[in-house]
């Protein structure tokens, strides 16, 4: 059995899955709030549990908000005050005896669209999370690539290309991220960059949702809006897909259920890529709220 771990600041969902990569067991339980030592008994008892209830020693994969530094195995992460600055993945090893896989969330949804039977003979598959924030993972050959830092895929912190930053007018906004940069994806792409765009033309605030709303009913203000973000997005993946040629990319998060989105990204990516390239298909993810323990669980999957 592979069984995940999908660690948020509120609650710790567990999945367990048989050799089809079919969920066998759910659960889910509170995060402990700052106690450490409870984090690593919850986990602990839960795989205890599951190896009784199905007679063998699952494999064990967390996917966790958060990056595990690779010089000395310490979680960097804010959602989750327990495990911030402890080395999670090794002490929960020498508490079960085996060993465990950790991974960042994003990585973890990339994972869990790639091994969907649809896409489990793509290469390349490229997970974008559209959400609150945006970030994204890079699965080949099904698995993580992690990087030498485990950083790779940590695409909301790569700079605004010129070509964007420009398409969005004079004047255009330089945001500050909270890496202490300025520019980063992260607040151009994501739902909040969205709405911080918006505010940035019109002087008002209004939500994500309610401009999409506008730009369906036909609104000029959100139509020309929307026409403007989509074509700067389109900008963008066309440089994020001219370095990492995916074959396929899988868009999660709040904004990525805007199907606009996938009508337009074939007729607007050609001309942001170079001549020789077809663009990938880009497609919505299926896995939703599941995908995290789903990807945290298949971090053990070898071919
Ligand atoms: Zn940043």
């Amino acid at each position: 059995m592979y069984y995940g771990f999908d660690v948020g600041g509120t609650k710790i969902e567990f999945g367990a899955f048989d050799s089809q990569l079919q969920r066998q067991a759910t659960e889910r339980v509170p995060t402990p709030g700052g106690d450490y030592d409870q984090l690593i008994e919850t986990l602990a008892s839960l795989v205890a549990k599951y190896d009784e209830q199905f007679g063998c020693e699952g494999t064990v994969g967390i996917g966790i908000p958060g990056i595990e530094k690779a010089e000395d195995g310490t979680v960097l992460t804010v959602n989750v005050p327990a495990a911030k600055g402890r080395t999670l993945r090794r002490d929960l090893e020498a508490k079960i005896g085996r060993a465990v896989a950790l991974n960042n969330d994003a990585n973890c949804f990339a994972l869990s669209e790639a091994w969907d039977e649809s896409l489990q003979g793509e290469k390349i598959v490229l997970g974008l999370i559209l959400g609150t924030g945006f970030g994204g993972g890079i699965v080949v050959d099904g698995q993580v690539l992690s990087g030498k830092n485990n950083v790779a895929g940590e695409l909301g912190h790569m700079r605004m290309p010129i070509d964007a930053w420009l398409h969005l007018g004079e004047n255009a906004p330089i945001f500050d991220c909270g890496c202490e940069k300025k520019g980063c994806l992260d607040n151009y792409l994501s739902g909040r960059g969205f709405e911080m765009l918006y505010t940035h033309y019109f002087g008002e605030e209004r939500k994500a949702i309610d401009i999409i709303n506008g730009f369906k009913a036909g609104e000029e203000k959100a139509a020309g809006f929307v026409d403007r973000y989509i074509e700067m997005l389109a900008m963008v993946f066309g440089g994020l897909f001219t370095g990492l040629d995916p074959d396929v990319v899988v868009l999660g998060g709040g904004l990525s259920n805007f199907d606009y989105i996938y009508e337009e990204m074939p007729k607007r990516l050609p001309k942001y890529l170079l001549s020789i390239a077809n663009p990938p298909k880009v497609i919505k993810a299926k896995h939703g709220d599941s995908g995290g323990v789903r990807g945290a669980a298949f971090l053990n999957i070898r071919h």
